[in-house]
């Protein structure tokens, strides 16, 4: 299980690869809503979010086992992440994304050099083929989250966080399925326990606000919110129980507010995030006025420019 010495295993494993992400603030941000507001920006990290964390840590201790090619199921950031970071290790990246997968996220992966499989529409289509391939080629299956290396790395973001905010009274923290927060909030939770974690859903994608309240993993099946990083049916099986322990509270954001906080970030600080990173941002600045020392983790910066032009108008 992930614990504050492999938080910090990760971080030594990682650190020649990655960045050391800024830590931003906005005065006129934090005037107006009665908090000193922080942007941790993972935006700005490499292949464009935080993903790169885990799939480093991961893909490093495969390697060292005598790994020579690796596959993963994402269309998404976890997908760049992992063709970039294989390929620089010299490991051949394989990744099975959907039929109709969009033209842009394919360029994407193309981009870091990953070869691309079809496979269906569905998840479970493309988790399936992607174990099979794993079996066939022996190459080595990497999750997206539920994976304590993958949860380790992820984590190192927490320990940056406290080195660079000392201070800090609060940390918002989106979730999909909960890789990010559980590495994080361990990190910090396992240093400073008074720094409260909160977690942050769309409410068309609350799957663990759900699962919290009930006691246990509630499945939503699919979703349609704009935040397309956050569309998990379910949380993690290995993530939850970490969220159950170490998340303070979850709360949920509208897709007006998603849209507001990205349109906010983009005019006032001139940063592009993605918008399943503006759900930390929507939370973050709707919290009471209290003046907290608050930080909106910004998990990544890929967002096609279609819908940046459609939320922008
Ligand atoms: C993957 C991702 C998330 C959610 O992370 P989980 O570990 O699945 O909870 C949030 N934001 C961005 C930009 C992501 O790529």
């Amino acid at each position: 299980m992930v614990n504050l010495n492999k938080i910090k295993q990760a971080r030594e494993n990682i650190s020649k690869i990655i960045n050391e992400t800024p830590l931003m603030t906005s005065e006129s941000i934090s005037s107006e809503v009665g908090n000193q507001i922080f942007f941790k920006c993972e935006h700005l990290q490499k292949t464009g979010s935080f993903k790169i964390r885990g799939a480093s840590n991961k893909i490093i201790n495969e390697a060292s086992k005598g790994a020579r090619s690796i596959v993963a199921a994402s269309s998404g950031n976890h997908g760049q992440a992992v063709s970039y970071i294989a390929r620089k290790l010299g490991l051949t990246p394989t990744i099975v994304v959907p039929a109709n997968v969009a033209a842009c996220k394919q360029k994407g992966i193309r981009a870091y050099h990953g070869n691309i499989e079809f496979c269906g529409e569905s998840s479970e289509e493309r988790l399936g083929r992607a174990k099979q391939i794993s079996k066939e080629e022996n190459a080595p299956y990497v999750p997206p989250y539920d994976d304590p290396l993958i949860m380790a790395g992820q984590g190192t973001i927490g320990l940056e966080i406290l080195e660079q905010l000392d201070s800090v009274d609060e940390v918002y923290v989106p979730i999909g399925g909960g890789g990010l927060i559980s590495g994080v909030a361990t990190a910090i939770k396992e240093i400073k326990p008074h720094v409260r974690i909160i977690g942050v859903e769309p409410k068309l994608a609350n799957d663990t606000y759900l699962s919290i309240l009930k006691g246990e993993r509630v499945n939503i099946g699919g979703s349609t919110t704009i935040a397309d990083g956050l569309r998990t049916a379910t949380p993690g099986e290995l993530t939850f129980p970490i969220i159950q322990k170490y998340v303070d509270e979850i709360v949920l954001v509208d897709e007006e507010e998603i849209k507001t906080a990205f349109t906010i970030v983009l005019t006032r600080m001139k940063q592009v995030i993605e918008t399943s990173a503006a759900v930390a941002v929507a939370a973050a600045m709707t919290r009471e006025a209290e003046g907290k020392k608050i930080v909106a983790l910004c998990s990544g910066g890929n967002v096609d420019t279609s819908v940046v032009s459609s939320i922008l108008g």
